[in-house]
């Protein structure tokens, strides 16, 4: 991924044009994929724009507006959850690495540690303090999501934060210091008082609310009665397949680990 000095107006690229929280996408519900000219939008041509990567061997290029206000000749501007709904989940990937940049970009304009203007590197998405050095880097907070698992049944809990009837595995943020399966062991003895063993790897999603890595893993259970942390948790309980609550739609990792575990 890098920055971008000046934009090539008649080759065709997939368009990340992002206003506040929002993406531009067209008549069509789709974000635009051809030449700048074609395009016809008139916008300040100074806003930070990153070449993110390749879809179908298309340029994905970010062109963060943050509160330019814009005239647009078609469409509307959509949410990012709306519009990873819709997407692919390659699609999906590339614009909440879209917004995550753009995050990143206006939240460090100035340093962290000596309060001067910073400047935008180049050659990799990163800001650098001209009167320090200080150096920062795109965040990215790391956050286990497990299912744990006792016979046929699989632990979901409603949590406090999420509206509505959805119950979901358990997740929760890496304190500094501790390794990704101390975290896992911790917050499910914390949020429900079960002790888990057997901790194993299952994958990873990218979650950009606002900059999240959720870490799949599945564990054993191996001792407690469940005790719910009424701080975080509305409910919890033990579930097999055929007796399942309101669950979290397919594109996410927490479905994917229920589905998994109850081999549906
Ligand atoms: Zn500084």
């Amino acid at each position: 991924m890098k920055k971008i000095k000046r934009l090539n107006p008649s080759r065709p690229a997939l368009w990340f044009f992002c206003f506040q929280e929002t993406f531009w996408v067209l008549d069509s519900g789709q974000l635009p994929r051809q030449t700048l000219e074609s395009l016809a939008l008139d916008f300040d041509q100074s806003a930070p724009k990153f070449l993110m990567g390749y879809h179908q061997s298309l340029p994905c290029i970010l062109v963060d507006l943050q509160h330019q206000t814009i005239d647009l000749p078609q469409g509307q501007w959509l949410g990012l959850r709306e519009l990873m709904l819709d997407a692919s989940e390659e699609l999906a990937l590339m614009a909440g690495r879209a917004w995550q940049v753009a995050n990143f970009v206006r939240t460090h304009q100035f340093c962290g540690q000596c309060g001067n203007r910073m400047l935008s590197i180049n050659w990799e998405v990163a800001a650098q303090c001209r009167d320090c050095g200080h150096r920062a880097y795109p965040r990215i907070s790391p956050a286990v999501i497990m299912a744990v698992v006792k016979d046929d049944k699989v632990l979901l809990a409603k949590n406090k934060r999420n509206r509505g009837q959805v119950y979901s595995v358990l997740a929760g943020f890496v304190e500094v210091g501790e390794t990704l399966e101390q975290t896992v062991v911790r917050e499910v003895k914390e949020e429900t008082n079960i002790t888990v063993k057997n901790v194993r790897y299952f994958g990873s999603q990218p979650w950009p609310f606002p900059h999240n890595m959720m870490i799949g893993y599945i564990a054993d259970y191996d001792s407690g009665e469940i005790k719910i942390d009424e701080h975080e948790l509305m409910a919890a309980d033990w579930f097999s397949k055929d007796e399942l609550p309101e669950i979290p739609g397919t594109h996410t990792i927490a479905r994917q680990l229920i589905d998994a575990v109850l081999n549906r």
